[in-house]
């Protein structure tokens, strides 16, 4: 028997090295849970690449109102409640169609939290792996690094549909109807807000805010990556991502942004032509933000809401 059993382990064993077993996922995939409860786990960006595959590469272009972007919306929220986050669907109509956001919080989370924010939906025949299959990625993967760690209580994570421009010609609907669905009072509770929109193909990263809201969150997320030693820089830019409607709803909101790159809006925005290494410096860098997220912080932020 035991003899069997050895032999079993040789030939297990000798399958392994010949690659007959699938590989267990890379180091880096794996979170360091021997110290459960304390840190965040690291951003993996082996599982943020399976997500952008699944929605830039198997589900493909997500214009709002179609049934692509709701199998987006489905994924994020699977994955999700998978973790053990709270979710719930805001359903809206638009462009003729409905489309959703998809709401997640850890239970128990904090009455004043950041929004961590991505959109789902792409511009018509645009796969969207930069644009913004990689936002919607860094969140999936933020969600599994921070499950039940206290940090995870200090973020709501939104995946955003209809955030490009419809037929209409009106853009970010979903992130207008989240902040019209907070009420007056929801609104003075969100600290602030952080839309990670196109994040996985330039250097350096952007952080900034559209002008318009108070600057405290893109101020304080510059300054704590510049000081981790990110390459990052801060600018002012127009009304033209998730932030906006919480800027002009008086929430202090931010945008982390890798650039103009030539795949924008183009059926050319594939997961071959983004970067899995931005991809990595973008999730590391949401993830150090929320680290630094404590009691301190978030109320410095409410105090310019
Ligand atoms: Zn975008």
């Amino acid at each position: 028997m035991a003899r069997r059993a050895l032999l079993a382990l040789l030939v297990g064993l000798l399958m392994l090295e010949a690659g007959a077993i699938p590989a267990a996922p890379p180091p880096e995939a794996l979170s360091s849970s021997a110290a459960a409860g304390r840190g965040i786990r690291p951003f993996s960006v082996y599982y943020a690449m399976r997500h952008v595959r699944r929605l830039a590469g198997r589900i493909g272009p997500r214009v709002t109102g179609t049934d692509a972007e709701t199998r987006a919306a489905r994924y994020f929220r699977r994955r999700l409640r998978d973790k053990g986050y709270v979710t719930n669907v805001q359903r809206f109509e638009v462009d003729g169609g409905s489309s959703r956001n998809v709401v997640a919080w850890w239970p128990g989370a904090r009455r004043y939290p950041v929004v961590l924010g991505a959109h789902m939906d792409t511009v018509a025949g645009a796969p969207g792996a930069n644009d913004n299959a990689s936002g919607v990625a860094i969140l999936i993967d933020i969600a599994r690094a921070l499950a039940g760690r206290k940090h995870a209580r200090n973020v709501r994570l939104v995946a955003f549909g209809s955030e490009e421009s419809g037929s209409n010609g009106i853009h970010h609907v979903g992130s207008n109807v989240f902040v019209k669905r907070l009420g007056k009072k929801g609104r003075r509770r969100v600290a602030g807000m952080v839309s990670v929109d196109m994040v996985a193909d330039g250097r350096p990263l952007i952080i900034g805010t559209a002008g318009i809201g108070h600057p405290v969150v893109a101020r304080t997320l510059y300054r704590r990556l510049k000081r981790a030693g990110f390459d990052v820089v801060y600018r002012t830019i127009c009304d033209c991502s998730d932030n906006g409607p919480f800027e002009l709803a008086g929430i202090p909101g931010a945008f982390m942004w890798s650039g103009t790159e030539p795949n924008y809006h183009d059926p050319s925005d594939t997961v071959k032509n983004m970067s899995r290494r931005d991809l990595r410096r973008s999730g590391r860098a949401v993830r150090r933000f929320v680290r630094g997220l404590d009691i301190k912080t978030l109320r410095q932020f409410r105090a310019q809401g």
